[in-house]
């Protein structure tokens, strides 16, 4: 089947690749690179196709069995692909989510500390693939949103070092429906605080707010690619 380029999804792309840009060079303070990572949940091949073909590299995926559906053969092809987890994960499918993805951004308790450490020390061939994790807060303390809450993090941090677990971040979503600014400035100053370098924070709504707060990552699916299926 031949596949028609989509202009939609390049223009898209480009425009957000400028924004970012043009949002973190016009910062007050001196604000860090910042990179795109592009969340393929629920779009079609064709359009992640043409987007590794148009040169990005670096994808976002919240379920371990989509992940596992498609990224084995599009890596085949772009091995420099760099895969991130950003959805949640359960205990048992730690392995396979270390086989699969090269960033786990979604650490947010300790049973999974355990199950990380246990399947990394089983791993005597090296073959495991995941050796950067992000800690995800639940930075609005909501009920229903998974996370760490943010008076328990460092806690959870000093836990994965204490288990060789190596925390390169923090990530959180903000609860929906009230401004971001806030709950975005309060994981800077945790990571400020704790002396993490990287920030996955920021969508297809407020990526730019989450830039201006310093964000060093930013999670981009509908903006991107349009509306999920
Ligand atoms: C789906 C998802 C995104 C992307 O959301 P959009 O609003 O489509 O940009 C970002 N982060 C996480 C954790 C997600 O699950």
């Amino acid at each position: 089947m031949k596949i028609e380029n989509n202009p939609d999804l390049r223009a898209s792309w480009r425009a957000i690749l400028q924004n970012m840009e043009k949002t973190q060079q016009a910062g007050f303070f001196k604000l860090p690179a910042v990179q795109l990572i592009a969340v393929s949940k629920g779009q079609p091949r064709p359009l992640i196709d043409q987007l590794l073909a148009d040169g990005q590299r670096l994808f976002g995926e919240n379920r371990i069995q989509e992940a596992l559906d498609k990224w084995p053969s599009l890596r085949a092809r772009y091995p420099d692909t760099e895969l991130h987890l950003i959805g949640g994960l359960q205990t048992n499918k730690t392995k396979e989510a270390l086989a699969l993805f090269d960033v786990i951004e979604t650490i947010d308790r300790t049973e999974l500390v355990d199950a990380i450490a246990k399947e990394i020390l089983k791993d005597a061939s090296g073959s495991l693939r995941c050796k950067r994790f992000f800690i995800q807060v639940n930075i609005g303390e909501e009920l229903q949103k998974s996370g760490v809450a943010p008076a328990a993090t460092k806690s959870l941090l000093d836990y994965c070092q204490q288990k060789n677990i190596f925390v390169e971040g923090l990530m959180c979503i903000p609860p929906a429906g009230s401004p971001p600014a806030p709950y975005f400035a309060l994981l800077h100053k945790m990571a400020k605080e704790y002396g993490l370098l990287h920030l996955s924070m920021g969508m297809s709504g407020d990526y730019e707010t989450a830039i201006r707060l310093g964000a060093t990552h930013v999670r981009i699916g509908t903006a991107l690619f349009g509306e999920r299926s």
